[in-house]
């Protein structure tokens, strides 16, 4: 793995394109309500946490229940990603399917991914040090994006 990269971010559109033909690939048939969800997911840039889909879906007649049933789907199909964050109330992000870090901004909510190899590395370097053999790591890094570190 190279350097270190900033992923782009993909506009609403093919975010919320990306979800329902990820979700027909597995089988799941559009219907209104995927539909619907997977615009919801897809307009957010930043993270958000269940009962906030769950209060913007309300008024379209989408039950918490299902809510709650499709974001465990897209987090099982790699299109969405838990955030540890605070222990109490975890939040979700869209992502890229590919192995990557979180830069959270505890301002805005903002989500970048990044792609750094040298972590990669020194974490196995670790592991190795540990005689432990990593399956899977996430790293979170909590802070300020540039627009929130100019309106502190
Ligand atoms: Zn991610
Ligand atoms: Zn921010
Ligand atoms: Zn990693």
């Amino acid at each position: 793995m190279a350097g270190t990269q900033i992923a782009t971010r993909q506009p609403a559109e093919v975010r919320k394109s990306t979800i329902l033909r990820r979700l027909a690939e597995h089988g799941y048939r559009l219907t209104a309500t995927r539909a619907a969800i997977a615009e919801a997911i897809a307009a957010r840039p930043a993270q958000f946490t269940a009962r906030e889909l769950v209060e913007e879906l309300e008024p379209h007649r989408i039950g918490r229940a299902t809510v709650f049933r499709a974001l465990d789907l897209l987090v099982q199909i790699g299109l969405l990603e838990r955030l540890h964050g605070d222990l109490s109330c975890h939040s979700y992000t869209y992502c890229a399917p590919e192995h990557h870090h979180h830069l959270v901004c505890t301002g805005c909510g903002l989500v970048t991914s990044v792609v750094a190899g040298t972590v990669e590395r020194e974490i196995r370097n670790l592991a190795r040090q540990a005689n432990f053999r990593p399956e899977t790591h996430h790293v979170e890094i909590y802070g300020r994006c540039q627009a929130c570190q100019h309106a502190d």
